[in-house]
């Protein structure tokens, strides 16, 4: 089978400015962290103008808060973007510059996380490394039989994971699951006649989609989530002179005409202190100017 995925990954295999054949790993760590919560499609386009600003690691450490998350335009849950710049300097303070070719030193780096770690590992530095998100491991129980990854217990997938990867091949094979869960392998839908994994896969054409689980509530603020209302103001505030705006202009903004008492307190006790906590604005509580964190 795995030779069979290769070949199809060789074929068919999504095209994307982080992928090609001696990825830079500078490259693979910018668009693993974009990765983290943006569509691929979103990132494809952005990828290319963030480099174009930020050419080398030395210049993303070097960066300012506001030009982060003026960079960081389209790619949504900004505090990501600040997340990045302290991983840039922290590479830069602790390791002179140089990416880290070792999963535990990359760990420790801001915002890295086991799956990070092991996708820079592998498809930076060509590792034999099991690399498992959310979507190999959807792939890796359906072809155990497992309709649900959830039926398969987390030993059992990392065992199989480390199994079945093609060693000296870790970064074409895993791009590949990437793409069969991206385009076949869904969560809910199977499209096993198109799947190049369909004649080794023990669920193919059998795939139990459950429906799914009822979300936890977010806090919400007229029925919009507060994590979008967050992404709202700092939208907003990357379209005015530079970057600031009075508190009722900025409401009015994001709300719509009229705001009030109750509109105010929310802001005040909800959504600023979490933007703040965050280090993506910065409000002066005498002029009531809220600007985005320099
Ligand atoms: S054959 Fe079907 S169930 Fe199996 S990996 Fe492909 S899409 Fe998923």
């Amino acid at each position: 089978m795995q030779h069979l995925i290769l070949d199809w990954f060789s074929r068919e295999g999504r095209v994307f400015p982080w992928r090609y054949d001696s990825p830079d790993p500078y490259h693979v760590l910018i668009s693993e962290y974009m990765l983290q919560q943006t569509q691929t499609s979103r990132i494809a386009e952005r990828f290319p103008i963030f480099l174009a600003k930020f050419p080398n690691i030395l210049s993303l450490s070097n960066a300012s808060n506001q030009e982060m998350i003026l960079a960081w335009q389209g790619l949504g849950y900004n505090n990501r973007a600040l997340r990045l710049r302290d991983c840039a300097k922290a590479i830069v303070n602790v390791h002179e510059g140089m990416i880290p070719a070792d999963y535990d030193a990359l760990l420790n780096l801001p915002g890295i996380g086991p799956y990070t770690a092991s996708a820079i590992m592998s498809f930076a530095y060509g590792c034999n490394i099991s690399v498992i998100d959310v979507n190999i491991r959807r792939i890796y129980a359906r072809l155990n039989g497992y309709s649900n990854p959830d039926e398969m217990s987390n030993k059992s997938i990392e065992s199989f994971a480390e199994q079945i990867y093609p060693k000296g091949k870790s970064s074409e094979w895993h791009q590949a699951l990437m793409d069969i869960g991206a385009q076949f392998c869904k969560a809910n839908q199977a499209n096993c006649e198109l799947c190049p994994m369909q004649e080794h896969c023990l669920s193919a054409f059998n795939v139990r989609i459950e429906k799914k689980k009822v979300r936890r509530t977010e806090p919400s603020y007229r029925n919009i989530p507060n994590r979008i209302w967050r992404g709202r103001v700092i939208e907003f505030l990357r379209h005015t002179n530079e970057y600031r705006s009075e508190k009722a202009e900025l409401l009015r903004g994001i709300l719509g005409e009229p705001i009030d008492e109750k509109d105010q307190k929310w802001f005040e006790d909800t959504i600023s202190p979490a933007l703040i906590k965050d280090r993506l604005i910065h409000y002066d509580s005498h002029t009531n100017i809220i600007s985005i964190s320099q």
